[in-house]
């Protein structure tokens, strides 16, 4: 627990903006992200609007007994969950002016959930507001995160960095390849530890290297199962970068399929394309009709700046 988070400008700054009715809390900092995420939940409820930790409301916010709020903190978040908030969303008040739903990591929410809980947040209830925490927000779809009030709550300190290395050590993990190299301390645990984010690179990497010309692109395309629409671009994104850079950031062995085809002209001009099938993902397209496309462009160009 940190103690002091009502000392900090990112709590003081905090205040309930009109427009939305739902918040997140998000960094790779799990411990961090929840306790914000409560603090302010207890400040909406508290007779003082501070969390005083005095007042009726934050003794029952304390003892996880207060009538209007709602904390979810579970492992797996599925529907029948969801249910179970939307059920309490209908009633009124009781006690409080509003009625807080918490949801510790909400990464744990399943695609069924989040899609459930969606419409909760586009017809919010005027009584109801939702506070979420989060360190993987790319497992949020996109369409549930463009519903809320983010806020990014900041950077670890030193000590935690030094444990997160440190761990990454003990599992065998080799510091060395990310020192340097531009990643943040999410990748470098995503890396470590998240195997969608390894997925998606074996994806890219196979897509690649079985892509030659324009008649291999429907093929290519129907192997793949991409479980990760959204870091299958974004991570696209990074080893095109990276190629471009050359910050040895990926290993070769998923970076040559790329490199080894695309010049680095041509890469150039890949890299807007692939920001635009990205945008369009956001926007609800079809994946696999973006990746049709956006291979063939790719291709086009690679023709191009021969
Ligand atoms: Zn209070």
């Amino acid at each position: 627990m940190i103690d002091n988070i009502k000392n900090t400008s990112l709590y003081k700054n905090l205040k309930l903006d009109g427009k939305f009715h739902a918040y997140l809390f998000y960094s790779s900092d799990k411990v961090k992200n929840n306790e914000i995420a409560l603090t302010f939940a207890k400040s909406i409820v508290c007779e003082q609007k501070n969390a005083c930790d005095n007042c009726h409301n934050c003794k029952q916010f304390n003892s996880l007994s207060h009538p209007d709020v709602m904390i979810v903190d579970q492992d797996s978040i599925k529907v029948d969950d969801v249910k179970l908030i939307i059920e309490k969303l209908s009633t009124k008040p009781i006690q409080a002016s509003k009625k807080v739903f918490v949801i510790l990591n909400a990464e744990n929410i399943n695609e069924t959930a989040q899609n459930k809980l969606l419409k909760s947040l586009e017809e919010p209830s005027e009584s109801a507001i939702f506070i979420l925490s989060a360190t993987q927000t790319n497992k949020l779809l996109p369409t549930v995160l463009s519903r809320l009030n983010k806020t990014y709550v900041g950077n670890l300190s030193a000590d935690d960095e030094k444990m997160i290395c440190q761990s990454l050590l003990e599992a065998g993990t080799d510091i060395s390849k990310f020192i340097g190299k531009g990643f943040t301390l999410t990748e470098m645990l995503n890396f470590a530890t998240d195997s969608a984010y390894k997925e998606s690179l074996e994806e890219i990497k196979n897509l690649f290297s079985s892509l030659n010309t324009t008649a291999d692109i429907p093929i290519a395309v129907s192997n793949l199962n991409v479980a990760n629409k959204q870091l299958f671009f974004t991570n696209l994104m990074d080893i095109l970068l990276s190629i471009l850079k050359q910050n040895n950031k990926f290993d070769s062995s998923v970076t040559t399929p790329i490199s080894g085809k695309f010049s680095k002209k041509a890469i150039s001009k890949c890299l807007p394309l692939v920001e635009d099938a990205y945008k369009k993902l956001m926007s609800n397209v079809n994946f696999y009709y973006i990746l049709d496309n956006l291979l063939f462009n790719m291709l086009k160009e690679r023709f191009l700046c021969k």
